[in-house]
């Protein structure tokens, strides 16, 4: 991969998003000057990271309650971009447990207004997929490649369309009707989890950058749920803290 152009945050916090606390353990202890508020059922910490003013929080699972946390980031907390940092089923072939998936773009696999509109588009914005910022993206996939290259060389990064839905898919069955009328639409997704396009349609909405990255937990298939539990714990909260750490001294060089 070529080295990416320079790319400064915009003045303000970044944001480090997750659902789970296990997907962004590890980083609260590093903060700097930390400060603990509580909202809206909700921890925000507020600090420095690696020379980089950061807000961090844990969303909770689902649509809902991360386009709410991905709000109040935005409107309470001073963020300027956000990072989601998680875990994803694999879905394409080739997406192994252990990989990285940094998202191009987002689409809710599970919006359906048709026949009003189109199946996944959703309604007055005229579109279904929500693009990630290309350069905070860029700098995120490598900081992926280069933890990945140090810490777990046998892991691929893949960088495409992650689709999100209230549902966690944990059937083979499931997931290949899934992918197929994805397909069917025209959409080629690499994974599937429940919070991303909706933080995506948030950012969108206020102007913000957004990327994230997504540690594959499991193949959303029937075995998901047995694989998911002890890999979020083990595996996918020392990824989250390694590549989180390279891409804040990547900016914090840039501040
Ligand atoms: N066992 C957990 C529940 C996890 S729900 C608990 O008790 O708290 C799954 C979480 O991981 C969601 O936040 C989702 O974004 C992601 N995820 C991982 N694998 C997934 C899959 N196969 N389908 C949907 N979401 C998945």
């Amino acid at each position: 991969m070529p080295p990416s152009p320079p790319w400064a945050l915009p003045p303000g916090r970044l944001a480090i998003l997750s659902a789970l606390v296990d997907e962004q353990r590890g980083l609260i202890d590093h903060l700097q000057q930390a400060q603990k508020v509580a909202h809206a059922g909700r921890n925000f910490w507020l600090g420095t990271l690696d020379g980089v003013p950061v807000v961090l929080t844990v969303s909770r699972i689902g649509k809902v309650a991360a386009a709410s946390t991905a709000t109040l980031l935005i409107e309470r907390f001073g963020a300027s971009a956000i990072v989601f940092t998680g875990v994803a089923g694999g879905l394409a072939p080739g997406v192994k447990v252990g990989d990285v998936v940094v998202a191009q773009g987002f689409l809710q696999h599970d919006l359906d207004a048709s026949p009003l509109f189109p199946r996944y588009e959703v309604p007055a914005y005229g579109r279904s997929r929500f693009e990630c910022h290309a350069a905070l993206s860029q700098q995120l996939a490598e900081s992926v490649q280069a933890a990945l290259a140090e810490g777990w060389p046998a892991a691929h990064l893949h960088c495409g369309l992650v689709a999100s839905g209230d549902r966690f898919v944990c059937g083979a069955e499931e997931s290949r009707q899934l992918q197929e009328r994805l397909r069917e639409a025209g959409h080629e997704a690499l994974a599937v989890e429940m919070e991303g396009a909706a933080v995506a349609q948030v950012c969108a909405d206020h102007g913000l950058p957004f990327a994230a990255m997504r540690t594959i937990s499991d193949r959303a298939d029937d075995t998901a749920h047995q694989d998911f539990t002890q890999f979020v714990q083990t595996v996918a909260s020392r990824y989250a803290e390694r590549i989180m750490r390279r891409l804040l001294q990547r900016m914090g060089a840039q501040h």
